[in-house]
């Protein structure tokens, strides 16, 4: 047995130096973040443009109360995995709900939306498969594909020509191509009829994850896919229900065969204990108010539409994003956390990405907005960013007094 005390101390492992060094470079915060209900206050006073919750629905009284009851009815958990006997008729009827919703034959409920991606990659693809992804998706689809042993490429973001190229150079029987729907650190669009029509050119399987857009894009909210395309143009498309639904977990739809396939072979799907069924009745009222009550959308257009116009006079460095998510293009690590630091102390919550989230000379600050933010809450930030840019003068004038 063991001495006590017997596996070495971080301090004196051989990679101890290298991994304090990645430590000290990695300086990802975690705050703590306290909220009341009818507010979107982080700690007393503070205004929270940093999150997902793009309809406001984490907070909905109705939502709350729907997983309360969900809890009553059903259980603080599932008890067991989906193919045990953790699936409940709660999560059958959202997964017929989403399936409707989108307009897919079946959808598939997986925890998170980072496992739906591991999974669903893992399943459909192996060894004998191409992966084609855009250089800007999320890292849960580029871990999926690893996970798979596919081979990898990555084309030039939304960039069909790069695409197109690199698929006519595969000689691999099967190709899968892979895109964000909405691009999680830029907030622009995939260009879905291009993606769709160069893969069926070269007989590659398409897969969108759509996480920032289901809620928010399209008429009826179901997303840039959703129901403006079919099962034959999108066979693969995963949505998250942890950002514009309110609540967690996410989903894959497409027709039967292939929900069928991924239920049997995606490993995080099988082998993890099913979606806490509250969760389940807290999304299926979720998914009610989405399409019942387009005033929510309507009012989070309106305040991107606001921020944009606003943002533009005061000549912030935009880009050409139109939806939730609106990077400021600053550059340099140093001059994001120095914008960031300073909204911080008028109270203002904004995400400072920095690489390796983005790449080097891209840090940004990713402002997100919500159907929550009133006219008023904007203003505070269009202020607050409006002093960034008088302090970064005022140094630029009097570099001694920086
Ligand atoms: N896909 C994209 C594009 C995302 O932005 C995220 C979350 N940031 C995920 C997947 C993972 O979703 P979840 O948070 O539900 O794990």
């Amino acid at each position: 047995m063991p001495a006590q005390n017997a596996w070495p101390s971080l301090r004196s492992t051989p990679v101890s130096d290298a991994w304090r060094q990645r430590l000290a470079e990695a300086r990802l915060n975690r705050q703590q973040t306290r909220r009341w209900r009818t507010r979107r206050i982080v700690a007393a006073g503070t205004l929270d443009f940093a999150g997902n919750d793009y309809l406001g629905l984490a907070q909905d009284p109705r939502v709350c109360e729907a997983q309360a009851e969900g809890a009553r009815r059903y259980g603080a958990g599932a008890g067991a995995s989906h193919l045990v006997s953790g699936h409940l008729a709660v999560h059958e009827a959202l997964e017929n709900a989403l399936a409707r919703w989108t307009g897919r034959e079946r959808a598939l409920l997986f925890s998170t939306g980072y496992m739906a991606n591991l999974g669903v990659l893992q399943a459909l693809a192996n060894a004998d498969t191409a992966i084609f992804q855009d250089r800007l998706n999320h890292a849960s689809l580029l871990d999926g594909a690893t996970l798979s042993g596919a081979r990898s490429r990555r084309f030039h973001h939304r960039d069909a020509h790069d695409l197109n190229r690199l698929l006519t150079r595969s000689e691999c029987p099967h190709k899968l191509v892979v895109s964000d729907g909405v691009f999680s650190m830029d907030g622009d669009v995939a260009d879905i009829a291009t993606l769709a029509e160069v893969s069926q050119q070269h007989r590659a399987w398409l897969m969108i994850d759509d996480a920032h857009g289901v809620g928010v894009l399209g008429d009826d909210g179901s997303g840039c896919v959703g129901t403006l395309w079919g099962s034959a143009e999108v066979p693969v498309l995963v949505g998250t229900l942890g950002k514009a639904l309110g609540t967690a977990g996410a989903f894959v739809a497409g027709d039967a065969a292939l929900i069928e396939h991924i239920t049997q072979f995606a490993r995080s799907y099988v082998y993890t204990t099913a979606q806490p069924p509250s969760i389940a009745a807290a999304t299926l009222q979720a998914l009610e108010i989405v399409q019942g009550e387009p005033e929510h959308r309507d009012h989070l257009n309106a305040n991107i539409a606001y921020f944009c116009r606003e943002a533009l006079q005061l000549g912030l460095p935009l880009s050409t994003s139109t939806t939730p998510i609106q990077p400021l293009l600053l550059g340099s690590e140093a001059r994001t956390l120095s914008w960031s630091a300073t909204l911080a102390k008028h109270g203002l919550q904004v995400g400072a990405i920095r690489p390796p989230t983005v790449a080097k000379g891209e840090a940004r600050l990713r402002i997100t907005l919500s159907a929550r933010h009133t006219r008023c809450d904007i203003d505070r930030l269009l202020a607050g960013l409006k002093l960034c840019q008088q302090e970064e003068a005022r140094c630029h004038a009097h570099p001694h007094n920086a």
